[in-house]
């Protein structure tokens, strides 16, 4: 039997804002490390990951639920694990070669020990000649080495990165991929096992042997995929294309639910059953993502002649492809768009609006926004109001109330610069109050 190198059981967490209301950000995640292992746990921004490292790491503890490591509950900072972080946080006034040893300094090693164990970190990750370099003289590439050698140095059995490559440039990014891949297979370290958190799928099948997808609202494993391509992996091989286009879809479908009733089949014995009550619309929620930031993607789409995929949308516009999700939800909630499968279409109403000229285009947004329901809730709010306006924390209190599972504060930030741009409702930065836009109110 393997033992597990770290484990997290039934882990849920929940945070609470300084509104006192609580967001539940993990729940029910159950998954372990082992030894030889490189994991990654991919997802959209927001599912999660970063926290799931950080109670794996003990730099913050679970609400509820188990973290083991090497089979014993995690008592503070886990010394099990040694950490990558996306943006390198060097010390600007040190080093290379003192950036990477002050990492040492807790341990109290004698200074031969640190001379040699530094030297060999450096040598692994090509620094050598940079020893007494300073941060501002290196490039994005040479300063995340830096961070690598920072934890390699530690020789702790599991090197936890949290989006390591994602603020370098493509090559440079690449390069790095291929040798940390190198450094995992190699075992010229102490590390014997990786997590890796990313939202790029390429990166992900690339790199690692296990995958775990996490969903959101609030974050949670989906699925777990056992990646067993030969390394080096090529990421042009039919193989490789196929495991991406599966996740790809695997996640599209999750983010962007098919129509309600597309997947129904009518049950034998409906007809007999008396009809259900209509149900009220679910409520959405709305996702924090700039109104002209979605007319530029029903733009990109337009420009396709109407359709696109979704997942070439993403590469093409240089967008996170989480974010490409959230664009696609926000104008499929105002029924500009249709997504089957991993395609993106314009809806007649969508089509119209990309044909329309700015007026057109307000005038129709004023329309769609007002016909989703935490907008009339949040109308009819305002207008409990004899001048028709609430402080901002009331109307997060009541978002809190009606979408307990969501970020408050992220909605009513996105009613508000959608209410603006559709000229719905208003904000007044001096006395922090949402006001509903009269003048533009036909009642
Ligand atoms: P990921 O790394 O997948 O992007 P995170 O783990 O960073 O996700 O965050 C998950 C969710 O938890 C997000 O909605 C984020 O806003 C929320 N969150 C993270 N840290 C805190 C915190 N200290 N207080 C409140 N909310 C937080
Ligand atoms: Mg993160």
């Amino acid at each position: 039997m393997r033992t597990p190198l770290i484990q997290l059981k039934q882990v849920m967490k929940s945070f609470t804002l300084e509104s006192g209301n609580e967001v539940k950000v993990l729940d029910n995640v159950n998954f372990s490390v082992y030894d030889d292992e490189f994991v990654a746990l991919l997802g959209p921004s927001g599912s999660g990951k970063s926290t799931c490292l950080r109670i794996m790491a003990g730099l913050t503890p679970a609400t509820s639920g188990e973290v083991l490591s090497r089979e014993k509950p995690i008592e503070g900072i886990n010394l099990d694990v040694a950490l990558v972080f996306q943006s390198f946080a060097l010390f600007p006034w040190e080093t290379v070669y003192t950036n990477i040893a002050l990492a040492l300094k807790p341990m109290r090693l004698p200074q031969g020990e640190i001379k040699v164990r530094v030297k060999k970190a450096i040598d692994l990750v090509g620094l050598e000649g940079f020893e007494e370099a300073y941060p501002r003289e290196l490039s994005g590439g040479m300063k995340q080495r830096v961070g690598v050698a920072r934890a390699i140095v530690m020789d702790r059995p599991v090197l936890f990165l949290d989006e390591p490559f994602s603020a370098l440039d493509v090559l440079t990014a690449d390069t790095l991929r291929t040798e940390m891949v190198k450094i995992f297979l190699d075992k010229k370290t102490a590390t014997r096992s990786m997590l890796m958190v990313t939202h790029n799928i390429n990166e992900a099948v690339f790199m690692a042997k296990r995958i775990l997808v996490m969903g959101i609202n609030p974050g949670h494993i989906r699925r777990e995929i056992v990646n067993d391509l030969p390394y080096p992996r090529d990421d042009q091989s039919p193989a490789f294309r196929r495991m991406v286009q599966q996740i790809h879809a695997m996640i599209t479908e999750a983010m962007i639910p098919d129509a309600p009733g597309a997947h129904e089949t009518p049950s034998p014995t409906s007809s007999a059953l008396p009809r259900p009550p209509i149900k009220e619309p679910p409520l959405e929620s709305l996702p924090n993502v700039q109104i002209v930031e979605m007319i530029g993607l029903l733009e990109a789409i337009g420009d396709r002649g109407g359709t696109a995929d979704i997942f070439e949308l993403g590469q093409a516009t240089g967008k996170e492809y989480g974010r490409i999700l959230y664009l696609v939800k926000a104008a499929e909630l105002l029924d500009l768009v249709d997504t089957p499968k991993q395609m993106v279409q314009l809806t007649d109403l969508g089509r119209h609006f990309f044909d329309g000229d700015i007026n057109v285009r307000k005038r129709m947004l004023h329309e769609l926004f007002g016909a989703l329901r935490i907008v009339q809730m949040t109308t009819n709010l305002l207008r409990t109001d004899e001048h028709l306006r609430v402080p901002v924390e009331a109307l997060t209190e009541r978002v809190a109330e009606w979408l307990p599972n969501e970020n408050p504060d992220a909605i009513v930030e996105a009613l508000v610069s959608w209410g603006r741009f559709a000229e719905y409702f208003g904000y007044n930065d001096d006395t922090k109050e949402v006001y509903l836009d009269v003048g533009q109110e036909t009642t």
